[in-house]
């Protein structure tokens, strides 16, 4: 496997810790992960000022040595992968390296951890990557790390932190998305001196009830129904509310081996599944858990991200929703006359449905490996791993002024990268993100003139939105017109799109949609300019020239020059790195 080549130690080193690190939620999920994979069987989590003062996680697990206590904060050091192979078989949480360093170079980090064979503990205390202090303690078994004062030296981003409430919240949630994995590891979170989670070890069932329950009236398990599906492509088991149990803000989990994510696209399948049961605006709960060989779903998991790409979606989505159906019949909660006879839209052939009673068999061979075709795109993809936010190395070095008359003799390298060569030095430009940045740019400032370019087509395209979409979509609308696109709403839940922005040339508008609609759902701020940025960003990573397109010299001419013609084009308005300058003396140096 030649995948790991592409990693040059240069790269491994220009990670900053705000693309891991963001707010108390992403310390909190890390530090727990990390305990997770150490082997805890009860982790205890303390936060004092919704996480802004102090940080605490404490566990059983099995603690370092006093060298790992060391190495453990040094950038890409890992005890859980040694090479590009073992990334396809990730079964920890962890695996990049840059937790820890990230968390102490912007807070104030102190860690006592002892192994069971070991005598005394090591105490390590690191401010701003600064190691305060190293000595022996006495401590129990594990590890506790304490993050005092998050972004004491990051004025910008502690400002940036929401009330207390909110982040409180956030951390919240990133722990209910853990504890409901791991029902066999016992938890408690106290905030600011309150208990507000003790979960014992137990069942998914009691888990769920811990976590759950004491909000809900009646025992909130007991209305929930267990599903449990397993087949050759994957195993569903969990529960799901039954249509009683719906309510307008119903707890909804979606799992992968261990790990949570949203999926649009599975939640459609599940709330298919409940078509005709529940009314408007009514929402089922459901905790459902997916296992599936690591190998078919995308391995390059962000850290901050819980989208999760499945190799094979389209097979999964009606062995979900045939699962969740089967379920909701066998309670006897669908009518049967319903289930039997089908009078209930659902795209799934009869024999699906009655495969439900049995496992639905679909084969697939042990030796196909989804991601296979497109090789380059997963070592692509191992490099781009490594690349946020190198903002902070492309600032420092200063790119060269570009004289107008200058004409660069682009040559395209490694599909997707241009090269121009200059007297004063090499630059590197990554073709996609230069798109990218270009149309982002250009369609911000349609967004703010109201003068988006449209191109009517011919045959409208349909739209389908979920319920909880389609709130979403109306409130774009207005954005989406001054963009171009022209809707028009057939029923509630679908519209025709007529026109669409002239950018998408002849793209799929329904996807670019889409990718709207879930982009604007995710966020977190309703600031309007915000969210027109992220409406912009999104269509222009819908509309840009993929990555390994092959480009021809005009082309490649067209970039740069829209490129630099910018004021700002180094990055990425997500943070990517666009141009990589090497000057002259740099290149003397390598040699
Ligand atoms: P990663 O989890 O990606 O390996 P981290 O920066 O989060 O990277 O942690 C670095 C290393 O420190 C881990 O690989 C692990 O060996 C060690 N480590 C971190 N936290 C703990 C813990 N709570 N208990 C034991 N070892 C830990
Ligand atoms: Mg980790």
């Amino acid at each position: 496997m030649d995948v790991i080549r592409l990693l040059p130690d240069s790269v491994a080193n220009q990670i900053a810790a705000g693309e891991v690190i963001q707010r108390p939620a992403s310390c909190l999920k890390e530090l727990v992960e990390n305990s997770l994979d150490a082997g805890a069987h009860s982790i205890r989590v303390l936060v004092r000022d919704a996480g802004k003062s102090l940080i605490q996680v404490i566990d059983d697990g099995s603690g370092m040595s006093v060298s790992d206590a060391r190495m453990a904060f040094e950038r890409h050091a890992t005890s859980k992968i040694s090479n590009a192979q073992d990334l396809f078989h990730l079964r920890t949480m962890g695996f990049r390296g840059e937790a820890l360093p990230s968390i102490c170079a912007v807070a104030q980090v102190k860690m006592t951890t002892r192994r069971a064979s070991d005598e005394v503990g090591t105490l390590l205390e690191i401010a701003g990557t600064q190691v305060q202090k190293q000595e022996p303690c006495q401590c129990a078994v594990g590890t506790s790390i304490q993050v005092q004062n998050l972004f004491f030296n990051v004025p910008a981003r502690r400002r940036f932190l929401k009330s207390d409430q909110t982040e409180l919240r956030n951390l919240i949630t990133t722990f209910q998305h853990i504890v409901l994995v791991y029902p066999d590891v016992s938890f408690t979170f106290v905030s600011d001196d309150e208990i507000l989670y003790d979960l014992p070890v137990g069942s998914l069932k009691q888990r769920i009830e811990g976590v759950f329950g004491k909000s809900k009236s009646k025992l909130y398990t007991s209305q929930l129904l267990e599903i449990e599906q397993q087949t050759e492509l994957v195993t569903i088991r969990g529960f799901v509310g039954k249509p009683e149990a719906a309510s307008k803000q119903a707890q909804q989990f979606l799992f992968v081996n261990g790990r949570f994510m949203r999926h649009p696209y599975f939640h459609k399948a599940v709330l298919q599944a409940y078509a005709g049961m529940l009314s408007a605006e009514m929402m089922p709960p459901y905790f459902i858990y997916f296992d599936i060989s690591p190998e078919s779903i995308d391995v390059n998991v962000h850290p901050t991200k819980t989208e999760i790409k499945f190799a094979d979606e389209q097979s999964i989505f009606p062995i979900l929703m045939a699962t969740v159906r089967a379920a909701l019949g066998k309670f006897n909660v669908v009518p049967s006359i319903d289930f039997l006879g089908g009078n209930i839209e659902i795209p799934v052939s009869n024999e699906m449905m009655r495969a439900s009673a049995k496992a639905p068999e679909l084969h697939v061979s042990s030796g196909y490996n989804p991601f296979t075709p497109q090789k380059e795109k997963v070592s692509s993809h191992w490099q781009e791993l490594y690349e946020p936010l190198k903002q902070v190395q492309v600032q420092q070095t200063e790119l060269p002024q570009l004289q107008e008359s200058e004409t660069l003799h682009p040559q395209s390298v490694a599909g997707g990268y241009i090269v121009c060569a200059k007297d004063s030095g090499l630059m590197l430009v990554h073709a996609r993100r230069a798109h990218i940045t270009i149309l982002y740019n250009q369609l911000v400032a349609q967004l703010q003139s109201h003068r988006g370019v449209s191109q009517q087509l011919l045959f409208a395209e349909p739209l389908t939105v979920s319920a909880d979409e389609q709130p979403v979509l109306e409130a774009l609308l207005p954005d989406l017109g001054s963009l171009g696109f022209e809707l028009v709403k057939v029923s509630p839940s679908t519209y025709d799109i007529t026109a669409l922005p002239s950018v998408l040339g002849n793209q799929n508008a329904a996807t670019a949609l889409r990718a709207i609609i879930a982009r604007a759902a995710d966020g977190q701020s309703d600031i309007h300019a915000d969210m027109q940025q992220r409406i912009a960003l999104t269509l222009a990573q819908s509309a840009a020239i993929p990555m390994g397109k092959n480009l021809s010299e005009a082309e490649m001419t067209g970039i740069l020059d829209r490129l630099f013609a910018l004021s700002s084009y180094r990055i990425t308005p997500d943070g990517k790195t666009v141009v990589v300058w090497l000057s002259a003396e740099e290149i003397a140096r390598r040699f």
